[in-house]
């Protein structure tokens, strides 16, 4: 069984990653596809499960409550995708690839679940992340415009740009039906022949570098050539070595109500919108109404440390009230709106709110894909890319991505 690692043992890891790549060549060129097992079918789970088959291998993929379920980080009606991130060339360019792949994807589906509403960046006083992030948009290709406060308040009258020193806005970007996307690719992954299994799965013994399979939950044992743990805010209970790297943290979402009739904070008159003019003290973020549902908003700040398992899903009064005051600052017409709904949803953030994607440190043939960290979502595809290639030995995954980072 898993035990815990130290850093000897993830360095360890690390160096066999050359080897195992040449092992992975070798393996992909037998007759006999390389059979691999996914937890998992989140929006990293179930990308990673798709591109597997895509590439030929045989996939199964192994999930306790089914893709995009209401305890799942990827749970939930809507997530924004947009491409400023920084000074982080990595997501800026996974990002500008994502939307791609979820519009190749949802035409060869048939499907609408990318909505290009664009998406506002809103700076303060200190703008250094967005100056940061301008070349970079620009070198991804992203299309992008520059916007003085003053431009943006005659553009979208319904927002009040106080404190807003300039926006970033990206037209081509938007937000993506979440759930639909999740039940979208595993409808996809089953179409394209792969084979699931609605269960809970635990790792099986490791022995020689090598798991041998794991065990769902009552009792039966799966094999594979590989394995992949795509779990979400459970990687920390699924491997206790994670437990101290990736945090399940609750957040809670809002859905607002507009007057009947008011279509001025829906996605016919207003973008995706983020506002970062106060970094440090609180970070809102919201998507117009859409689908006839609310106006969405909630703060990107991380809340207390929870088990995804077993929270009760309420928001708090503290939290609506805050929601509120912000609301009626930056959004005076949705002063006195009434809340239409809420949900709580759990953020699962690795120590330095970046990605995981490597092997475990113990088991060359099993693989750890999470630390999604409150912006996982719309990188679901490139995520997928990424881990299948590693998977398959077709390229290493990014240093940015490994978990020696994360072990001082
Ligand atoms: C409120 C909120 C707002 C967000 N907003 C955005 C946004 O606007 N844009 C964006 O890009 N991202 C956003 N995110 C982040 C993003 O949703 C997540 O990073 C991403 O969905 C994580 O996907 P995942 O596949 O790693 O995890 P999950 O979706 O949690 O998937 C893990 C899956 O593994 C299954 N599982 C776990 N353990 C086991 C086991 N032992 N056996 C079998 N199955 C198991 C679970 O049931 C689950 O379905 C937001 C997240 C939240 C909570």
């Amino acid at each position: 069984m898993e035990r815990n690692s130290s850093r000897r043992s993830f360095l360890k890891g690390s160096a066999l990653t050359g080897a195992a790549y040449v092992l992975g060549r070798r393996v992909l060129a037998r007759p006999n596809p390389l059979s691999v097992i996914v937890v998992g079918a989140g929006a990293f789970g179930g990308w990673t499960a798709l591109e597997l088959l895509r590439k030929g291998a045989k996939v199964v993929l192994v999930e306790a409550w089914g893709p995009g379920n209401s305890r799942a980080s990827s749970g939930g009606e809507t997530r924004i995708i947009r491409a400023t991130y920084g000074p982080s060339r990595i997501y800026t360019q996974m990002a500008a690839q994502a939307l791609r792949l979820w519009q190749e994807n949802e035409q060869r589906w048939g499907l609408k679940l990318f909505f290009p509403t664009g998406v506002l960046w809103m700076t303060g006083k200190d703008d250094s992340y967005e100056r940061a992030a301008l070349p970079l948009l620009r070198d991804a290709g992203v299309r992008l415009e520059k916007l003085a406060a003053s431009d943006c308040a005659k553009r979208w009258p319904q927002i009040k740009f106080d404190e807003i020193s300039w926006s970033i806005y990206e037209p081509d970007f938007g937000f993506l039906a979440a759930r639909r996307c999740c039940e979208a690719v595993f409808n996809a992954f089953l179409k394209e022949g792969g084979e699931y299994r609605q269960a809970q799965a635990a790792p099986g013994r490791i022995t020689g570098n090598r798991m041998e399979g794991i065990i769902l939950t009552p009792g039966e044992s799966l094999t594979a050539d590989a394995y992949v743990f795509a779990c979400g805010p459970w990687l920390g209970t699924v491997f206790s070595f994670l437990a101290s790297l990736i945090r399940a943290t609750r957040q809670e979402v809002f859905f607002l109500g507009t007057a009947a009739g008011d279509v001025r904070f829906t996605d016919a008159q207003l973008p995706v919108w983020i506002d970062n003019s106060r970094r440090g003290e609180h970070f809102y973020y919201g998507i117009p109404g859409n689908h006839w549902r609310g106006f969405k908003i909630a703060d990107d700040t991380r809340g207390p440390v929870v088990d995804p398992t077993t929270m009760e899903r309420q928001i708090s009064a503290a939290g609506l009230a805050a929601a509120r005051r912000y609301v009626s600052m930056r959004f005076p017409g949705l002063a006195d709106a009434p809340l239409l709904e809420s949900r709580v949803c759990q953020y699962e953030n690795s120590a330095d709110q970046n990605f995981i994607l490597d092997r475990h440190p113990e088991a060359a043939n099993v693989w750890i894909v999470g630390g999604g960290s409150g912006h996982g979502f719309k990188h679901g595809p490139a995520i997928g890319k990424l881990v299948s290639d590693a998977v398959l030995g077709i390229k290493a995954p990014p240093a940015e991505f490994l978990l020696g980072r994360l072990v001082k």
